[in-house]
């Protein structure tokens, strides 16, 4: 292996310019080249690759955002754009690629080996943290610190004015970020997508707690909750009891921002490793950290399987 090339795809997480970083850094010093593709699977089709230097990735590693700029690709969803990919990253003579993103990213990343023989190793990169494989996901713990910080300031004006207030966060399809800002904010509910939702059980929660003179009431809603979007809820709330309520919908702040030192640390390592295990021939595989420890697994694991919540952390937000 002589050269390969790194692209961050799918949403953009904080830290991934982190993982860019440690990614060069160790293949150069594994005596590699290494090329940068602008937009995700975008600048494969395009041929828009830059040669990454060690220097190139000096001072990137607190800034939030990917200096590769990332992308959704729908041309990557037909064959015959990953056919372009394939051969443009041929005809540049790389030899594995290193793919920072989600799950999405990883299934084009499976086509891109099983169709072209291009060895991938996949990175998970996402506010959401719903990657099977790996604890935590480069960028959930700074998304759930900027969630949290702002749920906090919302509690302030909640307390003043004696309000409730429904709060959304975002997470897909996945309740990890509700749940860890709900128990971190002591919000009074919390509504996720893994659990059922009951809004009659929340709104005798929320009317017993005024009567106990309770005033301030936070609910935290995952953006994938079956019981709609925050709006939605709100009406459907009024419509059950008559409480009335503000609604905030915390939206893309929290993917943005300097990664908190968790997610830069995580980052460093799991670009260490995938340069690691491109050398070693471990593709196709993710590199992830389970109990700290960091692990390869084969790459479709990575979306065959569901990560579960932990059940700790369920019971704690129905009962502290
Ligand atoms: P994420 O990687 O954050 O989950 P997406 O789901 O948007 O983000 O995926 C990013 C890109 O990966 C898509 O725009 C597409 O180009 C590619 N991709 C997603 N799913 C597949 C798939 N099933 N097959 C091939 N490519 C895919």
């Amino acid at each position: 292996m002589e050269r390969i090339a790194v692209l961050t795809s799918g949403g953009d997480s904080p830290g991934m310019n982190a993982c860019i970083r440690a990614t060069v850094r160790r293949a150069l010093g594994r005596g590699l080249s290494v090329l940068g593709a602008k937009k995700g699977y975008e600048g494969l089709i395009d041929d828009e690759f830059t040669a990454m230097s060690s220097s190139d990735v000096s001072n990137i590693i607190q800034r939030g955002g990917t200096i590769l700029h990332t992308a959704r690709s729908p041309r990557f969803l037909e064959a015959e754009g990953r056919a372009r990919a394939a051969e443009n990253l041929r005809n540049r003579s790389v030899d594995g690629l290193v793919v920072i993103g989600g799950d999405g990213s990883f299934r084009g990343a499976s086509d891109l080996f099983n169709e072209h023989s291009i060895p991938v190793v996949g990175v998970p990169a996402t506010i959401d943290n719903d990657i099977w494989g790996s604890d935590l996901t480069i960028g959930y713990d700074t998304a759930v610190n900027t969630a949290l910080e702002a749920v906090d300031k919302i509690r302030d004006t909640a307390a003043a004015h004696d309000r409730l207030f429904i709060i959304e966060v975002m997470g897909r399809s996945a309740g990890f970020i509700a749940l860890e800002v709900g128990i971190g904010t002591g919000a009074e509910a919390v509504l996720i997508p893994e659990t059922r939702t009951d809004l009659q059980a929340v709104c005798d929660k929320i009317q017993g707690r005024i009567r106990r003179g309770r005033t301030s009431n936070i609910l935290i809603v995952a953006e994938g909750d079956e019981a709609g979007n925050a709006f939605e809820i709100a009406a459907k709330i009024f419509d059950l009891s008559g409480l009335k309520s503000r609604v905030t919908v915390l939206g893309h702040v929290q993917r943005g921002g300097s990664p908190t030192t968790a997610d830069r640390v995580l980052a460093s390592k799991l670009g260490w490793a995938a340069v690691e295990a491109l050398m070693d021939g471990a593709w196709p595989c993710m590199v992830g950290e389970v109990d700290n420890t960091v692990v390869r697994h084969p790459l479709a694991d990575s979306w065959t399987n569901r990560k579960a919540l932990d059940p700790l952390l369920l019971t704690l937000s129905d009962n502290l």
